[in-house]
């Protein structure tokens, strides 16, 4: 489904992506884990066009990624991401937030939207909230209205760079079941995490970067629990 060879890129400078070369498979969850600054976010942003890219490939069901070309409107709507700071219009509605997108973007009519976005909002655990302003909802509620937002476009993947990290810890196991949930129905997932236990019981494989480079990647087990490469092994030995 995706497939990124030989993918370089540069800011000015600094070349932060130094040849990437993976794929992720439909259905699979790939999770990305490496020490900040690695080039995690720059993937990811990569493969929905929100970032160029220098050389190498990125294809998503065999159409080249190229944020200049008007192929990447389709691709953005294939591919949807799923921040940190979970980006919500403060001033909509919890359903408001989730049917933007299909409205604006996949032109669908409001009633069908409507229906379709108080469903997902009560399937990530949120239908006493879609009337409730992203300002009034906890840091995990607001990551849940986020994925169900995310989930509106019937996108064929979900790219989530660090979806826990920005919440207070008690709120991270319930953005993390969605997630698991999400995983367990199907979903093809790459998901940024410093989540060692959601990388080992849900991600089919694990790719652990590092300065730009993918130092080893493989089954989520064998790599969490017998990594080969010595800075795999000290980056897990400083997050575990
Ligand atoms: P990670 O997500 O693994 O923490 P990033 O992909 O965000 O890493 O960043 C990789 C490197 O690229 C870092 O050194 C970062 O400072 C740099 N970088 C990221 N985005 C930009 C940008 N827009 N302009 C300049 N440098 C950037
Ligand atoms: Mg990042």
């Amino acid at each position: 489904m995706i497939e990124l060879a030989n993918v370089h890129k540069s800011f000015g400078k600094v070349e932060v992506l130094k040849g990437i070369t993976a794929s992720v498979e439909k259905g699979e969850v790939v999770c990305i884990v490496g020490p900040s600054g690695s080039g995690k976010s720059t993937i990811l942003r990569c493969i929905n066009g929100l970032e160029s890219y220098d050389s190498g490939d990125i294809l998503v069901e065999g159409a080249r990624v190229d944020r200049n070309a008007p192929s990447i409107v389709a691709i953005r709507t294939q591919v949807s991401m799923v921040f940190q700071r979970f980006n919500l219009f403060p001033h909509r509605t919890a359903l408001e937030n989730v049917i933007e997108g299909p409205i604006f973007v996949k032109k669908e009519p409001r009633a069908a939207a409507l229906e379709r976005g108080r469903a997902l909002l009560a399937q990530v655990g949120l239908s006493d909230k879609i009337e409730t302003y992203p300002p009034q909802l906890s840091g995990g509620q607001q990551q849940r209205v986020a994925i169900a937002r995310a989930l509106a476009m019937e996108p064929k993947a979900i790219l989530f760079d660090e979806p826990t990290s920005a919440l207070d810890p008690e709120l991270v196991g319930d953005v993390l079941s969605v997630m698991r949930k999400l995983a367990d129905d199907g979903m093809t997932m790459v998901v940024v995490t410093h989540e060692m236990g959601f990388a080992r019981d849900v991600a089919d494989r694990v790719l652990f970067i590092d300065g730009g480079v993918i130092v080893e990647q493989g089954p989520a087990k064998s790599v969490l629990n017998q990594p080969q490469h010595a800075r795999t092994q000290d980056f897990l030995r400083r997050v575990l």
